[in-house]
């Protein structure tokens, strides 16, 4: 259970949201079973429940420990926008295989245009819904982050700040391999560019390599936006280590 982190003290944690009913009339645990409880920042609570209350349960902490099913890699995914329920699935892959934060992008081909700034907080509020379940179903230790749109160049600057080791998989290229790229990389920081359905411009690209980034090949097949998005992220958990 993810639980936020000033709800824990140094040797109990309150559970006073929906998951309380979750446990009481879900799982109908009772008092002195023990749960696992997530901060959402990489600790795991093994606590044993003390009360069930209306409303509330508190759980005696037993031990702490780092969550094991964090990868020893960050992974920032710019995801150009793409059409509805895809961007939805590229988010809940994403979070299973193991992103660290997701960054929609708009660029140029992108079909899915920004909306007005209501309308997209609260879809960014229904994707940051869909991590925080996909990280709980696949026993995340933190729950990967979505963040508000931004545009290509501040994307661009975003990897560069950050230090991150930059890709932009392109279709028209035809030397290097991801493969490559990362086996010759010590980079435990990653940032991966993914197209729209159109793809990127050439002026997007040779804007991105200008910068820095390295553009790679996922094969000689072209895979839909979301396909390509997995592809690189398994890619890298993969060559660079879980
Ligand atoms: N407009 C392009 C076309 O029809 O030739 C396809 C774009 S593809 C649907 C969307 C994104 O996936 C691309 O911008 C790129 O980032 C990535 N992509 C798809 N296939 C790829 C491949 N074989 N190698 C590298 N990147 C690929």
């Amino acid at each position: 259970f993810f639980v936020n982190a000033q709800n824990i003290s140094e040797t109990e944690i309150i559970i006073d949201d929906e998951n309380v009913n979750h446990i009481k009339n879900v799982l109908r645990l009772q008092t002195g079973d023990e749960i696992i409880i997530n901060d959402r920042q990489g600790h795991d609570y093994k606590c044993i429940i003390n009360a069930i209350e209306q409303g509330r349960i508190i759980a005696l902490i037993d031990s702490v420990t780092h969550s094991l099913a964090e990868p020893q890699v960050e992974v920032v995914l710019f995801q150009s926008l793409i059409k509805g329920e895809k961007m939805d699935w590229v988010i809940q892959k994403a979070v299973e295989i193991g992103v660290t934060k997701i960054i929609p992008i708009c660029t140029t081909r992108c079909v899915v245009k920004l909306e007005n700034p209501k309308k997209m907080a609260s879809k960014v509020e229904r994707w940051n819904k869909i991590a925080e379940s996909a990280a709980k179903q696949s026993g995340r230790g933190v729950v990967p982050e979505v963040v508000l749109p931004i545009s290509m160049s501040e994307s661009i600057a975003y990897a560069r700040t950050n230090a991150l080791c930059a890709i932009i998989p392109y279709e028209k290229e035809r030397e290097i391999g991801i493969r490559k790229v990362l086996q010759s990389t010590e980079a435990k920081s990653f940032g991966i560019f993914i197209g729209p359905e159109g793809g990127f411009t050439e002026e997007e690209i040779e804007e991105a390599l200008h910068q820095g980034v390295h553009s790679v090949s996922l094969g000689n097949r072209i895979l839909r936006s979301e396909t390509a998005s997995l592809v690189t992220l398994a890619n890298i958990m993969y060559e660079m280590g879980e």
